[in-house]
């Protein structure tokens, strides 16, 4: 399976790390090892899920962290690759993202000045 790079993870990667995630694509990646806090029976019925499910529910040997691109969390480790998907996409089109960005804070520049200018006018100045 090819992953996202170890940059990328370094720089988007949410800042928390748990026992157990739902991805976006819907697989449940869980760390059973890891000390956590379960709810009575909530370890138990994910590992009766894996065996019934593997492809859905996943027990990993680390936290469970994320990434969220504000279109719902996508897990470090899940197989659907869709963090690749992100990444490669920033690669791509990458000159067309930084055009966007200078032009995005260009025009919300322009329109504080317009605000700002209204309101030196109003205030008299
Ligand atoms: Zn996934």
């Amino acid at each position: 399976m090819r992953e996202h790079s170890k940059l990328f993870e370094e720089v988007f990667a949410s800042d928390i790390a748990g026992a157990k995630r739902e991805c976006v694509c819907g697989r449940v990646i869980f760390n059973p090892d890891g000390g956590w806090d379960w709810d009575e029976g909530e370890l138990e019925d994910l590992f009766v899920q894996a065996k019934r499910d593997p492809d859905m529910f996943i027990a990993v040997d680390y936290s469970v962290q994320t990434f969220d691109f504000g279109t719902g969390e996508i897990v470090i480790g899940c197989p659907c690759g869709r963090a690749l998907v992100i990444e490669e996409f920033s690669i791509v089109e990458s000159a067309r993202i930084a055009r966007y960005i200078r032009r995005y804070h260009e025009a919300r520049i322009g329109r504080s000045r317009e605000v700002l200018t209204t309101l030196d006018i109003r205030n008299g100045r």
